[in-house]
């Protein structure tokens, strides 16, 4: 969205630091600030609000209903705005919650720390509009509303590029898929994918909707030159069908692709998930297809499970990257995941990269591939091949850029 048109509700029972962030926020383009003293007067007034709010910065230590609660009930509202939670706390304090806030409800779009700066809120709302967490309360959709879009052909990937930090090459592609909703326009994953992760008959539709289209896409790019590889996740429940492996192997040969120009990307929970999933994983493994360990350190698993899996690149989930400027824990989660990459020879891709100082960083720490909004947004497979010709010059602008001092 433009800054320019949004409207933000910054919540504080404290007069003067109201007036400091109201202050800070009429140097930036944005609409409209409004003001509240404390929870109940935020969640009024989002109620009452002619046109909604687009963000709710709200202090966490409040009397009465504390940040917390308010991003709770907040998130608990039809189509909730996201919420910023302002805190002096240290920031190990605010990462737990952070994770509390997560769970309760998903409306926590970002923490930030006290005193807020003009760059921490300018980048608070330039996050408006991402994608949030599955669990924020938006309307649901019914199994059968699901089944038909799949049935219909609504379901397409789209694809984001993974690039060589060293040499700013092209790698490789991730398949993310899109649903084009008939009236509610293009939704991302987090609308729909958990509740077709709970059907297996569902995912595994989905899981070879999204490899095809993704196959036929890539023998078009490589007939066009692309030599790349193409990566798809895989949700634990797919392969936990013991058939799995083999209908997978049947349908990249019908396209003709060697299995080493695909990466199929695991989640932690994979490892976790019995021998079904274990006997896939390795099966495919031995047929030559890459392995990825996705959102690496969000998980629950333990290394010795790790180790069961025949693992060929580990990526450092966005959380981590979006954070490790100001938050030392992400930096040291990363720089421990990069170092056990390193350790057992897994090629290492930084996920959620959006500044040219975040490619440097990850660089410098050993990281040997990233992606992220820094390079594009997901791209339609119509326009890849145009996106890929055009590369060559902003590759150039960009290395410079992470370059530089
Ligand atoms: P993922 O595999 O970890 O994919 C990365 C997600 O991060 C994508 O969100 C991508 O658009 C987003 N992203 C990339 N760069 C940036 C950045 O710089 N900043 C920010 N804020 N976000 C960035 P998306 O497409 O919404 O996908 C979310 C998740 O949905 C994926 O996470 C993956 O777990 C799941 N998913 C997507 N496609 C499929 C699929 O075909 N099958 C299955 N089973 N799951 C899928
Ligand atoms: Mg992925
Ligand atoms: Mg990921």
């Amino acid at each position: 969205m433009n800054p320019a048109d949004c409207r933000i509700l910054v919540v504080d029972d404290h007069a003067l630091q109201r007036l400091l962030l109201v202050r800070m926020l009429g140097a930036l383009p944005v609409a409209e600030v409004a003001e509240a003293g404390n929870g109940d007067d935020a969640l009024a007034q989002i109620s009452d609000a002619a046109a909604p709010f687009d963000l709710v910065i709200t202090d966490l230590d409040m009397p009465g209903m504390d940040g917390m609660e308010l991003a709770r009930r907040i998130a608990a509202l039809t189509l909730p705005p996201p919420v910023a939670l302002v805190s002096a706390l240290d920031s190990r304090i605010l990462a737990s919650v952070g994770n509390l806030s997560r769970a309760a409800g998903g409306a926590l779009q970002s923490i930030l720390p006290k005193p807020v700066s003009v760059d921490a809120l300018r980048e608070a709302i330039s996050r408006i509009g991402q994608p949030r967490p599955a669990s924020v309360a938006l309307p649901g959709f019914s199994d059968a509303e699901l089944a038909e879009g799949l049935a219909a052909g609504e379901f397409q990937p789209w694809f984001e590029p993974q690039i060589e930090l060293g040499s700013g090459e092209i790698v490789g592609f991730e398949a993310l898929v899109r649903w084009h909703h008939p009236t509610l326009g293009v939704l991302a994953p987090f609308r729909f994918i958990e509740q077709i992760e709970r059907d297996p008959a569902l995912i595994a539709t989905l899981t070879d909707s999204v490899l095809r289209q993704s196959l036929a896409a890539l023998t078009h790019w490589q007939a066009a030159g692309y030599c790349g590889s193409l990566s798809v996740n895989l949700s634990p429940l797919v392969l936990a069908e013991i058939d799995f492996a083999n209908r997978l192997c049947a349908i990249v040969a019908e396209y003709g692709i060697a299995a080493e120009t695909l990466i199929l990307e695991l989640t932690e929970s994979a490892a976790a998930n019995g021998s079904a999933a274990i006997e896939n994983i390795t099966r495919l493994r031995m047929r030559g297809f890459r392995l990825s360990i996705d959102d690496f350190g969000t998980g629950y698993s333990s290394l010795q499970q790790l180790s069961r899996l025949p693992l060929t690149e580990l990526k450092i989930d966005r959380s981590f990257t979006s954070r490790m400027r100001e938050d030392p824990v992400s930096r040291a989660a990363i720089e421990s995941s990069l170092h056990l990459a390193q350790r057992l020879s897994l090629r290492s891709c930084g996920e959620g990269i959006e500044t040219a100082e975040q490619v440097r960083e990850l660089r410098w720490m050993g990281c040997l591939v990233g992606q992220g909004y820094l390079f594009t947004r997901p791209i339609p497979g119509e326009q890849l091949l145009d996106w890929l010709a055009h590369w060559p010059t902003r590759r150039g602008t960009l290395i410079e850029e992470w370059r530089a001092d």
